[in-house]
């Protein structure tokens, strides 16, 4: 239907061994055939058939397995349906069309239940087992190796009896999750004030969005738009304690029993397969590897928090005791407010004034060049190609490395702004998995940012520059990362607990005042930003931050501890009350139930630590560049090829301990948590050394 399904059907002819180098420019781009809704899904099935198609060579082989009867056609079963998948889960997300993306959502699941299918697969994975790794290379052996502990995670090895057990077990804890998922979604709660004078302090178009009723009475919901303008900028306490009780109450009483239920078919699933915890078999596959290291970290975590956690307290009971000279405690809703007037009085920062410089056209060039400085690339647009909507552009990623001088090595799709229907957050979607001689990675950025016009410049907000660089590391992640020889190594593969490292140490880059001076600038003057509101802005950031890290590890314990033993001895309330006060210095508000609407619980379950573990190697990793200027000498060009472009080719605990030298610790995200005392924080030296 497309010359997409051409050139793949053709590829998968070559023989992968022989790393014949095509042309990758030849390559057509995502949307060069303009399918319509009947085409699309065409190309969908076409992809998942192939992979059935590689996964009965795989089985059909009679005589000796070898790499090449088996791991290739194995591998080419993941790009096929890989390359059918990352199709429609982004065209879910983008498509202009809701009927278009209602069938790229019945086509994403039929694409996850075929690779369920496949973890499932006895004769496959028999068949991988019986692979001579002896005298393979690393990356191979690495790749094998992984997907045989993955298959196993799945119960694979198992008993029929013990299988069907987890195939209901499984199931339970889909539906488990969804339903937990959706009573919070629809607990929307709220609380009513009598009148505007109670909205003291909030923005003048939040008390305009907030009309009294027919009864006179004004409402304010537990939604994020609603919530967090009052705790940050609401004068009245008693507004703030209302509303908060109400939000940390959602989904209250319905997901207690429910996630006791959730905990439980873990545990079975967690012990059916041989661990004696579900903490302990989630961290399997991950880089913590077990529940115990989740535990050592927590603790580090709390050590390496809790000095700067008590330095910003007493700062914070001084900023309270202006109006309350006799208090002694702050209470959980009380936090937010007097950080902000702490921020306002101690640092004298809006973050208005930054937007300005902030241009949206500007910041797109300016984070475009300074990816190329870090890593050694350069990106050019390729124009009038078809995509899903107009104002999408396409982008060549060519090599500026020595080896590969003059290449292009991936292509990547930007669709910035909002519309309707679209995606409304931030994110990296991959399009393609590299294989190296056969395809080239291939990525997009889907974002909401402003649209500049002809008479709006399309001014970001401070924050979003920090996401716009974030997710742009993973695109150039999966790029750099996918000039591997087999699809199911390539690009962003590594352990899940890695993957947001290295974007967050990008995100440290666009703190620096030098950085930032090279593309922030007034969308009228044409002035640099100064580094004097670049540093003011740095030290307002900083303030908070132990505070901050000291609540994150408490909601890390209590993912952890709910999960790490029998859930028969787990009291949620006991369990979440003790976390609170062990590792943070608030007061908690009586009569709370936060875990019944705290989401992550059973998403992510026991591994809600990966933001954490990951924001320490980020910092770690930061402090290896030169911090007087972050783009010079080799920490660049030896990170793209330390961190980035092995991919999931070997375990990111190696990725971390070659590029440092040693296994990541806590040293630079201390010094990172203490900048607001040390002065002058930024990206600067004296900050962080
Ligand atoms: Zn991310």
């Amino acid at each position: 239907m497309s010359k997409i399904s051409c050139v793949l059907i053709l590829a998968s002819l070559l023989v992968i061994s022989a790393v014949a180098q095509t042309n990758p420019a030849s390559q057509p781009t995502v949307w060069a055939s303009k399918p319509d809704a009947a085409a699309f899904e065409k190309f969908v099935n076409e992809r998942l058939a192939g992979g059935q198609k590689s996964i009965d060579q795989v089985i059909a082989v009679k005589g000796p397995r070898t790499i090449e009867n088996t791991l290739v056609p194995y591998d080419e079963a993941i790009r096929q349906v890989n390359t059918g998948n990352y199709l429609a889960n982004m065209m879910f997300q983008v498509h202009p069309d809701v009927a278009f993306r209602d069938r790229a959502s019945v086509m994403t699941q039929k694409a996850n239940a075929f690779l369920t299918a496949v973890s499932l697969n006895r004769d496959v994975y028999q068949a991988l087992m019986a692979l001579d790794l002896s005298k393979v290379d690393a990356a191979t052996r690495y790749y094998v190796q992984r997907q045989l502990l993955e298959f196993r995670l799945a119960g694979v090895d198992k008993d029929d009896a013990t299988r069907a057990r987890l195939k209901q077990l499984n199931d339970d804890l889909t539906g488990e999750v969804t339903l937990y998922e959706r009573n919070i979604a629809d607990d929307q709660r709220s609380i009513e004030v009598s009148t505007a004078a109670e909205l003291e302090g909030l923005p003048l178009d939040y008390i305009d969005r907030h009309k009294p009723g027919a009864d006179g009475k004004i409402r304010i919901t537990t939604d994020y738009p609603d919530i967090f303008p009052v705790l940050k900028f609401g004068k009245n306490a008693d507004l703030r304690r209302r509303l908060y009780e109400q939000f940390d109450n959602r989904a209250y009483p319905k997901n207690r029993d429910l996630l006791m239920k959730m905990m439980q078919t873990r545990y079975e699933i967690a012990t059916l397969l041989g661990y004696s915890s579900w903490a302990d078999y989630n961290a399997a596959d991950k880089m913590a590897v077990n529940g115990q290291n989740i535990a050592n970290f927590i603790h580090d975590l709390d050590a390496a928090a809790r000095s700067g956690a008590q330095r910003e307290f007493a700062m914070l009971l001084t900023e309270k005791r202006k109006t309350e000279p006799d208090a002694k405690e702050i209470w959980d809703y009380e936090n937010s407010y007097i950080g902000e007037q702490l921020r306002r009085s101690e640092y004298n920062f809006d973050s208005q004034s930054v937007r300005p410089y902030l241009p949206y056209a500007s910041v797109k060039k300016g984070i475009m060049d300074t990816a190329a400085q870090l890593f050694h690339v350069t990106f050019k647009q390729e124009m009038n190609v078809p995509a899903w909507t107009p104002t999408v552009e396409t982008w060549d990623v060519i090599d500026n490395g020595v080896t590969d001088k003059g290449r292009i090595v991936g292509r990547f799709y930007l669709d910035m702004h909002p519309r309707p229907g679209k995606f409304s957050h931030a994110e990296m979607v991959q399009v393609l998995d590299g294989v190296r001689g056969k395809q080239m990675p291939e990525a997009a950025l889907i974002c909401n940012f402003p649209e500049p016009t002809a008479s709006d410049a399309g001014l970001m907000e401070y924050g979003d520059v920090t996401v716009f660089f974030h997710e742009f590391g993973h695109l150039m992640h999966h790029i750099l990362g996918g000039q591997q020889q087999w699809a199911g190594i390539s690009g962003i593969t590594m352990e899940s607990d890695f993957g947001e490292a290295p974007s967050q140490m990008l995100e440290e880059f666009i703190r620096s005042p030098q950085v930032l001076a090279t593309f922030a600038h007034h969308y009228k003057t044409g002035e640099p930003i100064p580094a004097e509101l670049v540093a003011r802005m740095n030290r307002a950031s900083a303030f908070g931050r132990a505070g901050s890290t000291a609540a994150q590890v408490s909601y890390t314990a209590l993912s952890y501890d709910i999960y790490k033993g029998k859930p028969t001895d787990v009291d949620l309330d006991v369990v979440s009350l003790a976390d609170t006060k062990r590792y943070t210095l608030f007061t908690p508000s009586p009569a709370i139930h936060m875990y019944a609407s705290f989401g992550h619980l059973s998403g992510y379950s026991s591994a809600y630590y990966t933001y954490m573990w990951d924001s320490v190697i980020a910092k770690d990793f930061f402090q290896q560049f030169d911090h007087s200027n972050l783009l010079a000498g080799d920490a660049p060009m030896r990170y793209r090829r330390v961190v980035l472009e092995p991919g999931g080719s070997m375990s990111a605990n190696d990725l971390v301990k070659n590029f440092l030298g040693r296994p990541q610790n806590m040293k630079a995200f201390q010094s990172w948590m203490g900048e607001e005392f040390d002065g002058g924080a930024g990206g600067s030296a004296s900050a962080t050394n």
